[in-house]
Order: structure tokens, then sequence, then C-alpha cells
């Protein structure tokens, strides 16, 4: 089964049920300027469970493009590490706004996995809020799924990827036990079911969560049942379908092998299981996206997180071997594979691409001298040493390296980084931009000084130049 097929399919299963079909909302959320971008489906209804806003609906199901690179969820590290985690990924969900609860979402979920899409019920494991015997019984008794394939689990904040089976918007306000579906890959592939200690491998992977809002938390931390409890779901399509397409990895599906093709074209790379081809496949998606949402490489929020996803793809590029602009080329294959699912996506192909363009153009230069200052500083560290903060700040402040891209080259190639020290490289710059003058100048304009470590220098730069210009004109 097609990816496109599979998410018509879920939308149809749920639209049979009495769920109105939404459309994905833009990455970039409208309705809560705390959020850098959208990370889950629930996202653009979250206004419509806490009953601030009301909708003609009480049943919902959407895929909805997500983005996680930054912010509260943040899988860019994952990336090109993990079989599952993308920084852009499609969710499909089904919402209840104070309609049915526990035993039709958990029943609608079983039925769809195992009827619809044929799913062998003895590769499916299930986890529960250890508190949440309802959901247990649900599974155990009216499901039929056996006890040994029901793990409950608590508030774990233990492990990198530990489940947490408790959901929260936020300090206050609605929250409750979630019930999560793994798949078993089978024992060819390394790591243990959810809650052991070796639940951090790629055998059992997460494929849906169910989300039960069963309570309003008051600021004393009180909770008090929800006169209508909601229901919220998420399943990442690029999951399900490797579950339906027999395959382990995410990127081992239909339109992630177009991609990686289209990415070996591009590179001119013959072997196309190099996972450089993987983390273009999944940046060239992420940052399409996003330049469609109207975000545009920056050097703050948004902007910066754009920059640096672009950037790290083109490292990538450069690592195959490619020094000339190619991530641009890439977004007529995504069109192809994408574009019929979103046509926002082929109505903004030209801008896409052209934005992507330039800033290639920009970093390609710097690119390629501070590849070899990283090379050449890295050939002689020893191996699992540090790169020293003053070169990673030399790469930040000269070449247009980003931190976490210094970092990442680095993590993959076995050294560290002397963090604090590229911190004290940057503190050192910034008191020499005072001492010169040029900061107060930059800080009388009206900016907040709010900003995140990377983005403060770059940004009083820019101020600094427009006001010399402002001053002098
Ligand atoms: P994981 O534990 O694997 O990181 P999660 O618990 O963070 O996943 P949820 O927040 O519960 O994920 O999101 C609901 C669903 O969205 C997951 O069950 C998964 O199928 C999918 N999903 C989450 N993060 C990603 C990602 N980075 N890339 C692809 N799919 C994802
Ligand atoms: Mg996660
Ligand atoms: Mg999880
Ligand atoms: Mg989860």
């Amino acid at each position: 089964m097609k990816s496109a097929e599979i998410r018509q399919k879920f939308l149809q299963f749920f639209e049979s049920k009495g769920h109105t079909i939404v459309p994905s909302s833009s990455l970039v959320p409208g309705n809560d300027p705390t959020l850098l971008f959208t990370n889950s489906g629930m996202v653009q209804f979250k206004d419509v469970f806490t009953g601030k806003e009301t909708r003609p609906y009480k049943r919902a199901t959407s895929s909805q493009r997500c983005l996680r690179a930054g912010g509260k969820h943040n899988d860019l590290e994952n990336v090109g590490y993990t079989a599952r985690h993308h920084t852009f990924f499609e969710m499909l969900g089904n919402f209840s706004f104070g309609d049915y609860f526990k035993h039709e979402a958990i029943k609608n979920a079983w039925e769809l996995l195992t009827q619809t899409y044929q799913l062998p019920a003895e590769k499916l494991w299930v986890t529960v809020y250890q508190e949440d015997d309802e959901a247990y019984d649900i599974w155990n008794k009216e499901v039929g799924v056996p006890a040994e394939r029901i793990i409950r689990i608590g508030d774990n904040k233990g492990a990198r990827y530990a489940s947490d089976n408790f959901w929260q918007m936020a300090d206050t306000g609605p929250c409750g036990p979630c019930s999560e579906i793994f798949y078993d890959h089978g024992p060819d592939v390394w790591g243990g079911p959810p809650g052991s200690p070796d639940e951090d491998g790629d055998r059992y992977i997460e494929i849906w969560n169910l989300v039960f809002m069963q309570f309003d938390r008051d600021a004393a931390g009180v909770m008090h049942p929800l006169p209508h409890p909601c229901v919220d779901t998420g399943m990442g399509l690029e999951r399900v379908s490797a579950v339906l397409q027999h395959a382990h990895s995410n990127y081992e599906i239909d339109l992630f092998q177009h991609l990686i093709k289209a990415a070996a074209r591009e590179t001119g790379v013959t072997d196309l299981a190099h996972n450089s081809l993987k983390v273009i496949a999944d940046h060239i998606r992420a940052c399409s996206f996003m330049i469609v949402d109207g975000v545009i490489p920056g050097n703050e929020g948004r902007g910066y997180v754009l920059r640096r996803i672009i950037r790290r793809a083109l490292r990538h590029g450069y690592q195959l071997g490619q020094a000339k602009p190619f991530f641009h080329k890439l977004v007529a294959d995504l069109v192809k594979e994408m574009g019929e699912a979103y046509p926002e996506l082929v109505q903004h192909q030209d801008r896409v691409t052209q934005v992507l363009k330039q800033e290639e153009e920009r970093f390609q230069e710097t690119l390629e001298k501070g590849m070899k200052i990283l090379d050449a500083e890295l050939d002689s560290t020893a191996k699992g040493g540090a790169l020293s903060g003053e070169t990673a700040f030399t790469l930040y402040d000269t070449f247009g390296f980003p931190f976490d891209l210094t970092a990442d080259i680095c993590r993959e190639r076995g050294y560290e980084v002397d963090e604090a020290g590229y911190e004290e490289a940057m503190n050192r710059q910034r008191e020499m931009a005072r001492a010169s003058g040029k900061f107060k100048m930059a800080q009388g304009l009206s900016y907040s000084g709010e900003q995140t470590r990377f983005e403060g220098y770059e940004r009083l730069q820019t101020n600094a130049k427009v006001l010399a210009v402002y001053v002098d004109g």
C-alpha cells in the first residue's frame, strides 16, 4: 500500500465513523505565539479542546504536517541516527471534542489497524498509563489483547526516548493518560519492549498515541475531572507506512525512496544506503514546507531554524562531493511525491525553489572554506577529543556554521565540541563590539534582546549595519 493510499484510508475510515475531514493547518501555528512550529495534529484544535472555540462538528480527522525541530519537541538530532524520527512528518489523527471517549477511541484504532490495514494482531503491543485500569480493561477484556502485550507505564522521565504515558497541554489545563500502540519489527532488530531498559532500540516502534483528556489541572496542581472528556490521537504516516510496506526503517518507504534517489542523482552518489542521502531527503521536506508556510531563512526564531536545517543539508551534500547548489533541485521531486496531497506545495513551488537556491548560493563559498578548516582541525585532534571552542566560534562567526552544524559533524566523526569555550569566544566578541560602540547603537533600536545565544550576535551585526546606513544616509 502506497503512503498516499494509507493516508486516504485513514481519513475515509474516520469519515465513515462520523468524523469531519479537516485539512492540515500551517506549520506556523496561528493560535499560539509561544509555539515555534505545529508539532502535532491537535495544535489547530487547542482552543476547541479547552472550550474557547466551537466548531460545527464534534469529531474530526486530519493528516497534519508537523515539524519537530525546535522548542519542546526537537527531533533534529535524531535524524540520521534512528529509523523513525524526522524533522518533518505527517501525523494522522482523530479527535473527539467531548463526544466519544476511551471505548470508541481504542476500538476504532484496533479496527483500523487489524482490519482496514490488516496488520497481524500478535505484532502489536500496547501501553497504558499505570493507573488507567479503564484503558487496560478495554484493551484486555474487550479488544482481547493478551496481558503479556499490555504494559503499564508511569510518568517515565528516564531514558532518552522513554515512554511517558501522561499527557498535558501545559502546566495547567487539560491533561490525561495516554495509551500507545507499538509494532514489533522482530528479533532481527535490536531493542526491547516499551518501558524496558532497551526501549531506545528500533525493534518495538511506537506508531500511534491515543490521548485521553480527562482532567483539568488547576494552578495548585489539583486535577478536576472534565465534564466532557476529549480524545486526541496521532499516528505517524511514515511509521505506519514502513510497517505496511514491510520495511523496518521509515526511509525505506516509497516516498522516501524516491527522494533518496533524487538526492543521489543530484549528488552523483551510487550508494543509495548512504546516511547523508536520508538526511537530505528528510531536510528537503522540512525546508520546503517551512517556506510554503511563510518562513524565510534568517538569523532568529523560525527563520534561524530553517537556515540551520538548510545548512545541515548542504554540508551533507558537500560530504557526498557536491559543492555546487543542488538542494533546490529536489523541490520538483518533492512536488511529484507530495503535491497531490498538498496543493499549496505546487502553488509555491517556484518561490520555494528560489528561496532555497539563494540560500545555497549564499552559503556555498563559506561552506567549502569552513569545511577545510574543520577537517584540518579534526585531523590534528585525537579521536574522542574535543574541537576547540575557538574554532567552533570562528566557523560560526566567519563561515556561517551554526553551532549545531559543527557539533553534528563532530558527533558523526566521534569528537566532542568545547561548548563552554565557544560561549566564551562569543562573549569576548560581544564585549569587543560593545567597546567599539556598535553595540550601543544597535541596542538603541527596538530590539528585545531576548535572543538565543546563537542568534544574538548575527542580529546585532545586522542591526548595527542597518543603523549605520540610516545614520550615514
Ligand atoms: P517517539 O517516542 O518515537 O519519539 P513520541 O512519543 O515523541 O514518539 P508522539 O508525540 O506521541 O510521539 O506523537 C504521535 C505519533 O507521531 C508517534 O506515535 C509517531 O508515530 C509519530 N511521530 C512522533 N515523532 C515523530 C518524528 N520525529 N518523525 C516521525 N514520526 C513521528
Ligand atoms: Mg519523541
Ligand atoms: Mg514516545
Ligand atoms: Mg508518544
